[in-house]
């Protein structure tokens, strides 16, 4: 870090909303600093750090309220984990927060800065998406947050819609209907801990008498950004999924996707393999239903 570097560390978010009036930006919003320790030029160059673990409100917040879940955007993953209310309610979250990193990465590792770092294999992103979150971001106006969805947020690998001054508070999910509630995350690394995702992908959603009601599917890893796969939730929605029906979702998700060559894949590895984890996500799921 430079040697006149200025390290904010707010008590509540009055004292953080002050900061950011009275002080000329850039600052850097710091929570777990898992992904910005690693980007050594920016962590070095970082002006304004602004801890946001120290604010009670985002560090502390995490449980029901109006009919939702909130969670502050620097609570640490293995808080999410181990928390009851959020392992009964979300448990799609909680196997995303488990799959992310190590025990370390977890311990500081925060939704906030999942998403403010936009990257595009980010663990908890789709799986905000198919929960359809509420992304609240600061400061509140009038007592007013911002609020946006997640697919609103990031505009491009790296890069998010906030402003300089502007922060990601907490993370409301609304309740969902439990009764024939499926839900899956699968994650597909190079190894089974400590990898990055060569591709992602959540599934949500409701089954009646082996009607599926409702699915939310999204992917991440396998575009520049995450993708809700509109299409191939049509052809499963209120339909009794047959292995031809399955078919049809798993070819129109190939085409849904628009992955690139990587370090960490090819093209071609990724659309395979997102099809066939579709697949597989739904033959499970399916089975569990007898059909
Ligand atoms: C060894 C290792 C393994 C990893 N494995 C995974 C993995 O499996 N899956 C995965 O998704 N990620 C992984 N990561 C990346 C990282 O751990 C996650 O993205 C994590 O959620 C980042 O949270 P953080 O609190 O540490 O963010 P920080 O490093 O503190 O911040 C990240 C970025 O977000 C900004 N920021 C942080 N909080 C806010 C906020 N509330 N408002 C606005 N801006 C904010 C920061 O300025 C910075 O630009 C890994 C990282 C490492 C080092």
């Amino acid at each position: 870090m430079s040697k006149n570097n200025t390290v904010f560390r707010p008590r509540d978010l009055k004292e953080l909303d002050r900061i950011i009036e009275q002080n000329v930006p850039p600052f850097t919003f710091v929570a777990g600093a898992t992904d910005l320790m690693v980007q050594t030029e920016r962590w070095r160059a970082a002006a304004n750090l602004i801890d946001l673990t120290s604010v009670s409100e985002l560090h502390e917040t995490l449980g029901v309220k109006d009919s939702s879940v909130r969670i502050g955007a620097a609570v640490p993953y293995s808080r999410i984990i181990k928390n009851s209310v959020v392992r009964e309610l979300l448990p799609i979250l909680v196997e995303a927060c488990r799959q992310i990193g190590s025990v370390q990465i977890q311990n500081r590792g925060t939704l906030g800065g999942n998403i403010a770092n936009a990257s595009p294999a980010g663990d908890s992103l789709p799986v905000l998406a198919v929960l359809d979150a509420n992304i609240w971001i600061g400061p509140a106006r009038n007592g007013k947050f911002t609020i946006k969805k997640i697919d609103e947020i990031m505009t491009g690998p790296g890069q998010t819609i906030l402003g300089e001054k502007q922060y990601i508070a907490f993370i409301e999910i609304p309740f969902h209907e439990r009764e024939g509630q499926f839900w899956a995350f699968r994650k597909v690394g190079q190894r089974s801990a400590l990898a990055i995702s060569k591709l992602n992908l959540a599934v949500l959603g409701w089954l009646n008498d082996g009607i599926v009601k409702d699915i939310r599917i999204c992917s991440g890893s396998v575009a520049p950004q995450i993708n809700r796969h509109r299409r191939t939730e049509e052809i499963l929605r209120d339909k009794k999924p047959d292995e031809k029906l399955i078919e049809q979702a798993c070819q129109m998700i190939r085409r849904e996707i628009s992955p690139i060559s990587d370090i960490r894949s090819t093209e071609e590895y990724r659309r395979h393999t997102t099809a066939e984890v579709l697949r597989d996500i739904l033959y499970q799921t399916f089975a569990i239903y007898d059909l």
